[in-house]
């Protein structure tokens, strides 16, 4: 029977491997230990008097005990909220407030030395526990009953597939983060969608390096791996190095990750002889086609674009494995997931013409939390969430997405996409990366900005570059300005964000 919670999701009595910590010596859980494991760590959850529905804030890096408690929170019915562990006081107090948070769970130590996480959870008298593993089991060690003090012991529950099982908040890019409940019944579609698209199976390993603090890493890199049988090597951090001597060590054969990561892999050195890789998944942010290409060439692997979003519970669409097509600069077809590109109106536009790429499945969130206008003029009639992504199809249905709507660059009613200026300006052989922006504009209202960093060891000004561009974009779409900077502001996880940026670069000094 197909599983319908992530308590079924995954096998419980299986001893092949499902998690390998690559620490020194490495932590090797099979199914079966993790099932309990978790069962164990649920219990803890209930007796602390965690109630169903009630939100977990898990401030704890990718760990054997992020995972842990993860599923158990999900299972006990109530509400798995991770947090990034780098977040400032602030900011953990915002998403513990947002989800009024029944207890915080914080790495070992964080207590004694009141980290931010700590603090934060006490304003809202959320309960605090450490976390960590004894080289047993997983501890929950209580520090603070918080709100919880009044509450008794209680029941293991049993989690429903209408139930909330995660609440992850969006990026943030082009506004306010907003908070997105996904049910037990959208996690299972996307991990199942995933599952097909990339033939996983039980003989996959694949090399976590995305954070699980995001849907990126916590369904494509953990979640869609675990339900069909495979491994899941989880580092506690990214570095290219150990990167490579764990994918050989515990022979992965395939991994996902933002463009970033791609690059920074690209530079670093491949063991020899070359570790055998099924396929790479790129997602979360535009790939360019001289990337794909690159990366194609020097790991003799397919390279899979995706199209993610966290009100999608991540993957929308992808590139198929071969004998499938594979367009670079494109995020590939719907994967489970029903695509039309709509007008304001929600009208369907013909093939071809862009307008908002507008999505229909199981995996979508039925409305953000507490936002009745964003949830409002997120839907159409017949229930296509609105991704706020520009793009167009091709005839066989290959999306291409050429931007956000809300970042589209504006100059004079002349709507430019800078995904494509950012593709054209990558092409450049002194150039090692480049994003391109709006800049507020007194004649036109805005104009086109581009933050560009050089390849080390070349040389390229202003001048010359947009000299260069002439010859490839139309002139109304050349850059008013061009910034040069070492490094590219990015988010935790790797993303570009273009106001950030924009607003980096305009605080340079002149
Ligand atoms: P917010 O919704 O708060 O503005 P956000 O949209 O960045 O933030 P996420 O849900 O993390 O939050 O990201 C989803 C977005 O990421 C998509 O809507 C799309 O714009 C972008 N994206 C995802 N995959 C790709 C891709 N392969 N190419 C280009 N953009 C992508
Ligand atoms: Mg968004």
């Amino acid at each position: 029977m197909a599983p319908t919670t992530l308590e079924n999701a995954f096998s419980k009595d299986s001893s092949s491997t499902a998690i390998v910590v690559p620490s020194h010596p490495p932590l090797i859980v099979s199914y079966k230990r993790l099932a309990t494991d978790v069962k164990a760590f649920q219990q803890q959850l209930a007796k602390l008097g965690v109630s169903p529905q009630s939100a977990v804030s898990i401030a704890l890096p990718n760990s054997y005990e992020f995972i842990v408690s993860f599923i158990a929170a999900s299972w006990q019915r109530a509400i798995a909220a991770p947090l990034n562990p780098a977040y400032k006081q602030s900011e953990f107090e915002f998403y513990i407030d947002d989800l009024k948070s029944a207890v915080a769970l914080v790495p070992k130590g964080a207590f004694a030395q009141d980290a931010a996480a700590v603090r934060a959870a006490r304003k809202y008298q959320a309960a605090i526990a450490e976390c960590y593993y004894n080289g047993k089991e997983v501890v929950l060690d209580i520090k603070e009953k918080g709100k919880l003090a009044s509450k008794g012991s209680q029941k293991v529950e049993t989690a429903q597939p209408d139930d909330v099982a995660l609440v992850l908040h969006t990026s943030g890019t082009t506004g306010r983060p907003k908070a997105v409940p996904l049910t037990h019944r959208n996690l299972l579609r996307t991990m199942q969608n995933i599952q097909t698209t990339y033939q996983l199976g039980p003989k996959d390993r694949t090399m976590l390096v995305m954070p699980l603090f995001h849907v990126h890493g916590l369904l494509a890199g953990f979640l869609a791996p675990l339900a069909s049988g495979g491994s899941v090597i989880v580092p506690i951090k990214f570095s290219a190095h150990e990167f490579w001597k764990d994918f050989n060590e515990f022979k992965a054969n395939w991994y996902t990750a933002v463009p970033t990561i791609h690059q920074i892999l690209l530079k670093s050195a491949m063991p020899n002889p070359k570790p055998h890789i099924r396929f790479i998944r790129s997602c979360s942010s535009p790939l360019s086609p001289k990337v794909f290409h690159e990366l194609e060439k020097a790991f003799g692997a397919p390279v899979l674009e995706a199209y993610a979003m966290t009100e999608a519970a991540h993957q929308m669409t992808s590139n198929p494995l071969p004998p499938g097509k594979r367009m670079p600069g494109s995020v590939g077809i719907g994967q489970g997931v029903e695509i039309k590109i709509l007008d304001q109106e929600g009208n369907e536009v013909p093939q071809g013409k862009e307008a908002e790429i507008c999505i229909r499945g199981e995996n979508v969130t039925k409305g953000y939390l507490n936002n009745p206008s964003a949830n409002a003029s997120s839907f159409t009639k017949d229930g296509f969430f609105r991704t706020g992504d520009q793009g167009k199809q091709d005839p066989d249905g290959y999306v291409i997405i050429t931007g956000r709507i809300k970042e589209l660059i504006n100059k004079g009613g002349e709507k430019i996409s800078p995904i494509e200026l950012d593709n054209v300006i990558a092409q450049n052989p002194a150039v090692s990366e480049a994003v391109s922006f709006a800049l507020e504009d007194e004649h036109y209202g805005q104009d086109v900005g581009v933050a560009v960093v050089v390849k080390e060891g070349q040389k390229l000004d202003a001048g010359t570059l947009k000299s260069w561009m002439a010859e490839k974009v139309a002139k109304f779409k050349l850059p008013k300005q061009i910034f040069f900077t070492d490094v590219m502001p990015k988010t935790a996880t790797g993303k570009i964000q273009r106001r950030l940026v924009a607003e980096a670069m305009l605080k340079q000094p002149k």
